[in-house]
Formats: C-alpha cells, sequence, structure tokens
C-alpha cells in the first residue's frame, strides 16, 4: 500500500491451506519505542522468524510495529521480546481478522488504482484512503462501445476518478442479461485510454482471472462471491487491487475475515465496499448500513467505499446516501450511471442518467470532506 513503503509481506500460507484449518492462527504485536534503531528493529524482525512465525513490519510516522503471525510458532518467545531493547510492549491481538486490523497497522492505508510501480515505487493512478473521496461510476454492465464511452466521458466530466461497468455478471435468473464478456473487456480497456480513468470490473470465477487482468485495473468481488473463498485465495496472488463488497447476509466481522484471506494470502491491496444487506425492509432493493462503514473504518485499516447504487435500489436516494457515506467516513463511493436508464440492460432503476449524476457530485463538492475528515483522525 502506498503508506506501507516499508511494509513487507509474504504470504502467510500460499500453498498450503489445510495446514492452518486445525491450528490457530496467531498474531502478536511488538510495539517499538519512539526511539527504537534500525538495528533493534531488525533485530525484533529476526527473532520472530527464529521463533517460528512471519514477521509484518509497519512504519507509523511516530513509532514502528512488527506484527507476529502464524501458527505453530513459539508464543513465549514472542511474549520475551517485551524485553529486548527498543520495544515498548508485547500485545496479542484478540480478533480474528489479524492483517486487516487496525491494531497490526494503525495507520489508515491507501490503495493506489491504475498508477505505475517501478522499484517499489508507485506513481500516478487513484488513490483510495487518502484526503480525497474517489467517485467510481459507470454502468452496471457494459452494453455496447457508445453507451460506456458516453457514459465514460460523461462521468469524468463530472469529476469521477474512476470507471466501473460489468463484463461478467452475477444475475439472480438465468434468463437475464449476463455480460457481453470479452468485448465488454475490450470496451472498457479503450474507455480507459479515452479518458484516463481507471476501470474496476467484477471477476466471477476463476478461470476469467487472467483475461481480466489484461484489460482491468481493479477488480470487484461481488457481494455473491465475497465468501467464495477458491476465488478469494486466488484473487490473494493477483497483481491488481480488489475491491470486495460486503455479502447481503454478511456481518462486519465475516467480511473482514473475507479480506484477511487476500492479505494473508499475499495481497494487501484491498478495499473494502458496503453495498447494503438484507432486512425486512421492503422500500428499498437492500438496506444500506452506514453504520457499517464506520465499524469497518475503526476496526480495520483498509479503505471503505460505499456503494449507494445497490445498498438502496433507488434514484431518488443515491444523492442523500452518498452525503450520509461521507459524512461518516467512507472513502469513496461507486455509483451506477447510465446514459438513458430506462433502457438498461441490469440495474436500471437504481442508474443515474448523467445530469442526474452531475447533481449528485455537485452535493457532495459542498464542503463535507473538510469538516468530517479531521474528526475521523
Ligand atoms: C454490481 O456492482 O453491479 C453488482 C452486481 O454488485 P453486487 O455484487 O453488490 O450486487
Ligand atoms: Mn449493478
Amino acid at each position: 500500500m502506498a503508506n506501507r513503503g516499508f511494509c513487507f509481506f509474504e504470504p502467510l500460507v500460499p500453498n498450503s491451506w489445510c495446514h492452518v484449518t486445525n491450528r490457530k492462527v496467531l498474531t502478536m504485536i511488538v510495539n517499538m519505542s519512539d526511539g527504537a534503531t534500525e538495528q533493534q528493529i531488525e533485530h525484533i524482525i529476526q527473532r520472530i522468524r527464529e521463533a517460528g512465525f512471519q514477521p509484518h513490519v509497519t512504519r507509523g510516522t511516530e513509532r514502528t510495529i512488527v506484527a507476529a503471525v502464524g501458527s505453530g510458532g513459539r508464543r513465549h518467545e514472542i511474549e520475551a521480546l517485551s524485553v529486548a531493547p527498543g520495544v515498548d510492549n508485547v500485545v496479542a491481538i484478540a480478533q480474528p481478522f489479524k492483517l486487516v486490523s487496525r491494531q497490526t497497522h494503525p495507520q489508515p492505508s491507501v490503495v493506489v488504482v491504475g498508477g505505475k510501480t517501478t522499484h517499489g515505487k508507485t506513481t500516478g493512478g487513484v488513490s483510495i484512503g487518502g484526503p480525497e473521496v474517489v467517485v467510481i461510476a459507470g454502468p452496471c454492465s457494459v452494453e455496447s462501445r457508445e453507451q460506456l464511452l458516453e457514459t465514460a466521458q460523461g462521468v469524468k466530466r463530472a469529476g469521477a476518478t474512476m470507471l466501473r461497468g460489468g463484463a461478467y455478471k452475477p444475475r439472480t435468473s438465468p434468463y437475464e442479461f449476463q455480460g457481453l464478456g470479452i468485448e465488454a473487456l475490450k470496451i472498457l480497456r479503450e474507455a480507459r485510454e479515452l479518458t484516463g480513468l481507471p476501470v474496476v470490473t467484477e471477476v466471477m470465477s476463476t478461470e476469467d482471472l487472467d483475461l481480466i487482468c489484461e484489460h482491468a485495473d481493479m477488480l470487484q468481488v461481488g457481494a455473491r462471491n465475497m465468501q467464495n473463498y477458491a476465488l478469494l485465495r486466488r484473487l490473494a496472488t493477483a497483481k491488481k487491487p480488489i475491491l470486495l463488497k460486503r455479502g447481503p447476509s454478511a456481518s462486519v466481522k465475516e467480511w473482514l475475515l473475507a479480506a484477511e484471506y487476500l492479505l494473508s494470502g499475499g495481497n494487501d491491496q484491498v478495499v473494502l465496499c458496503e453495498r447494503g444487506i438484507k432486512t425486512f425492509e421492503t422500500g428499498m432493493r437492500n438496506t444500506f448500513d452506514l453504520a457499517a462503514v464506520a465499524l469497518a473504518k475503526e476496526l480495520s485499516h483498509l479503505p471503505v467505499v460505499a456503494d449507494p447504487s445497490h445498498g438502496t435500489g433507488k434514484q431518488s436516494l443515491i444523492g442523500a446516501v452518498s452525503r450520509a457515506a461521507v459524512a461518516v467516513g467512507a472513502d469513496g463511493l461507486i455509483i451506477e450511471v447510465h446514459p438513458c436508464p430506462e433502457r438498461a440492460l441490469s440495474d436500471g432503476p437504481q442508474s443515474l442518467d448523467l445530469a442526474q449524476f452531475e447533481r449528485v457530485m455537485r452535493g457532495l463538492s459542498a464542503p463535507l470532506r473538510p469538516v468530517v475528515a479531521p474528526l475521523l483522525a
């Protein structure tokens, strides 16, 4: 991640998943003192390895934290590090999600989408989790070249900095439009070249992953696939950032554990997305769980974006829910936009046309973020 310049990240369980199923994964945090030297930090890293754990280093502006993660190591050796030179204290992480937890990484993470990385340094791209609220906009499905290019140019004009568009669609009915597949991927790529907007699209199956990676900048895990662990394990090895939607019936803990699959498998470029959950409410497609945005930010260092389109299913609510999400700390929004929602092949009732999207964007440019951001720090 951008603010994890020094973090080194070894997959916890790259090939041998069965390994961890019957052994409890432990995470202990070694908090270094303010004045800890490089040599003292290196010593702790070395000792963690010797004790049979994997070290995971986070260097904050003031102090460094070294997490010892893994199963089967010698816990008492880590506990004993509390008296090593340069160590302030050693604490155990009780939460089941370890690498995703704020305790392991107190500063919020920034995920860069579409940047270029050379020699470990990322330049360009869109930063999610920084001071700016990132707006990702575009159609639910890519339906044609004209439809996508018109939408991409329109949302860019209105201030969006990323483009969304489904190529492989998870539809409730097998008789509904399933997406244009590879043809849509090519159109998404053309739209990115035309506008410079990085592109996010959904991956439904491990089979499509390599192809999608050639065309997209960010991979969406749809709500229905949040607990598809085979998919998550494969995505953990992908060299692309992931937008992980919360499952419609998943608790926040389950959602963060799904993210833990990605981080523990080696991909720490993860953005969480709240998109509404199933409740007894019938007036909206889903119930947008505003507090879950704040809770996920509290429990985790990962950026969180809000999806008011699927969260409400109603055009008329997108503006209000977008502002509310930003007010509780969302790092971004993902909004469905279609040049003619009444003709959309999927999710028309919740899609904004370009004029409506522009109005929502104007509502967001009110001085909401500067007022709220200092309170959230
Ligand atoms: C989508 O983004 O169009 C989509 C299908 O989202 P979700 O997985 O949240 O239903
Ligand atoms: Mn949709």
